[in-house]
């Protein structure tokens, strides 16, 4: 699939960037899931990017959107499950890279702050064993078959 050779992660999937920690844990026709940067994310804090140059829902294929519905009934409980998260924030911006990738961010009961407050505050950052146990955690959970 031809990337745009100027978008961070079109030269990600294609491998011309460093690889995301622990690796893609999924790599579908329509998505890819990653791990967050270590520096970026608590452990459990994943990334869906689509595998099309695309910016946001508006121009989201409705077989890229089915794709991505039943990619996130999987993934929320594996977070959950790995994370011990009561919440999964999810939030896509498109700020930085104008290709489609959504934020999932694990919340846990016993953090003090909540929400936006939360999201913005600074995070603590994870060794890269602790990441990468996380994503092999995430992926086990993610490829367990589950019900409808
Ligand atoms: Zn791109």
């Amino acid at each position: 699939m031809p990337g745009d050779s100027s978008c961070l992660i079109c030269r990600k999937q294609a491998g011309k960037e460093v690889a995301p920690p622990g690796g893609y844990l999924y790599e579908g026709r329509y998505f890819a899931i990653c791990h967050a940067p270590r520096d970026i994310g608590t452990p459990g804090t994943m990334i869906i990017e689509s595998r099309r140059h695309f910016l946001d829902f508006g121009e989201m294929k409705s077989v890229e959107g089915a794709d991505l519905t039943g990619l996130l009934k999987k993934l929320f409980p594996a977070i959950k499950q790995t994370t011990q998260a009561e919440r999964v924030y999810s939030l896509a911006m498109m700020d930085g890279v104008p290709h489609f990738h959504l934020w999932l961010v694990p919340w846990k009961k016993d953090e003090p702050l909540r929400g936006v407050t939360y999201l913005a505050s600074e995070h603590r950052l994870s060794s890269t064993e602790e990441v990468e146990q996380t994503v092999r955690s995430v992926k086990r959970a993610f490829e367990r078959p589950q019900g409808s």
